[in-house]
């Protein structure tokens, strides 16, 4: 079998994997780095898109590449009643993988010392102040590992892993009545009855919506539960009769309590694979590159790419175990939960509470306005098994 050495290697060359190295040769830091990326697939799809709302202030490294920004973002309770979030400076910002993919192997490609390869990853091993990656036809070694590739993990008996499972849709159409610098948020006027469920619609212009049917749940549905649901929102909801789709996306995102392991000696898990998924949200992309901000910075400082403490603080993942105990009592329903939130606190609130810059003043906003009498037993169970 054929052996290589490598100052780093990344295994999974997605988001986590490729905005990692991108931004590190951009920085400069690792401009002497002999770099190998393992990925199995071609990256040549767009599989994904990805939103997340972004201080005007600030910018990620991906702004040649945004897609889409919206400032006006309407959230619709269950029952109808409409509310526009008060964002404060935060817009909404999307970006296309196959926009990211391109800009990003394009940019490698005139890289000499970076060398990308279509190949699966059959395991990753920490051996004593360095790393080894296997593949079916070869070993390689490198002083650190980046793995971005996600394995579900064993679970301890009290942790809870749901799903956030969806079906989008861009469908074409001459009918949409609604304003394309608006997007709804979360519209949950749709049936609860497999779990949070709500429409998350985002026009790209008067004639192309992108619309996607989101559930909070532990149980996939079948794709024609989807589509049946996708087709009453767009005819009830959106008024729209004729329409032709043009593109799909469905995805699974974990949202789970499990403590994910960031190191083992100096194998880094990145990404979801590295815990860089918000449990009670799903949401990882801005997660992940202020994770890569720290390890940039580490390098940068210490020549090496650890770093102490974690972008989502031990305070908000024993908030996010809360909210999935919460949900899996199914007492107090999820579309209840969101609109009790988004009535009595201001979204930008939120946002910063979700990117784990909240105050106590903040976190007590946030906790005030849900019922307490369901978070209590399970916040206690949480601080008992932790
Ligand atoms: C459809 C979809 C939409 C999403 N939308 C959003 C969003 O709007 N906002 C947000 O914040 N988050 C979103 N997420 C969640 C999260 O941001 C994405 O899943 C993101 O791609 C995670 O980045 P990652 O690098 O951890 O994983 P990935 O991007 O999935 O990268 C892992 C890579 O590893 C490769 N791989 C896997 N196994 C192997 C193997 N054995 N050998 C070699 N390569 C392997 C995969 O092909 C993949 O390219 C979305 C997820 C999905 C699925």
């Amino acid at each position: 079998m054929q052996s290589e050495r490598y100052d780093i290697i990344v295994c999974g060359g997605g988001m986590a994997g490729l905005s990692l190295v991108y931004r590190a040769l951009k920085v400069g830091v690792w401009s002497k780095q002999k770099i190998l990326i393992v990925e199995k697939n071609r990256k040549d799809q767009n599989d994904r898109t990805w939103c997340f709302w972004q201080k005007e202030e600030d910018q990620t490294a991906f702004e040649e590449i945004i897609f889409r920004k919206w400032n006006d973002l309407l959230f619709f309770s269950n029952d109808g009643k409409e509310i526009k979030l008060d964002t404060g400076s935060y817009g909404y910002t999307m970006i296309r993988s196959i926009d990211f993919y391109k800009h990003v192997l394009s940019f490698l490609e005139s890289h000499d010392q970076v060398r990308f390869i279509n190949e699966e990853v059959k395991s990753v091993l920490n051996k004593v102040g360095d790393a080894e990656v296997i593949t079916e036809t070869a070993t390689y070694n490198a002083k650190y590992v980046f793995n971005s590739i996600y394995i579900k993990p064993t679970l301890k008996p009290h942790d809870q892993y749901f799903l956030q499972h969806f079906k989008g849709i861009k469908i074409q159409t001459d009918e949409f009545k609604g304003d394309p610098s608006q997007i709804n948020f979360m519209d949950f006027r749709t049936s609860q009855e497999n779990g949070a469920t709500f429409f998350y619609t985002l026009p790209f212009s008067q004639t192309e919506i992108f619309t996607e049917y989101t559930i909070f749940s532990k149980k996939l549905l079948t794709q024609e539960e989807y589509d049946a649901g996708i087709r009453k929102y767009i005819n009830d909801i959106l008024k729209i009769k004729n329409y032709k789709i043009i593109e799909e996306e469905c995805g699974v995102i974990p949202m789970t309590d499990y403590s994910f392991e960031r190191r083992s000696g100096n194998v880094i898990n990145i990404g979801s694979a590295g815990g860089d998924t918000r449990a009670s949200t799903g949401y990882t992309f801005l997660n992940t590159q202020k994770t890569i901000s720290k390890i940039i910075h580490s390098f940068t400082e210490n020549n090496h790419p650890f770093f102490k403490d974690e972008q989502i603080s031990k305070k908000h993942k024993v908030l996010d175990a809360t909210f999935l105990n919460v949900f899996d009592l199914g007492l107090y329903p999820g579309d209840e939960i969101f609109t009790d939130l988004f009535k009595n606190v201001k979204a930008k609130t939120v946002f910063k509470f979700l990117d784990s810059e909240s105050s106590v003043i903040d976190d007590l906003k946030i906790m005030s306005s849900l019922k307490a009498k369901y978070f209590i037993g399970p916040f206690l169970k949480v601080l008992a098994n932790k």
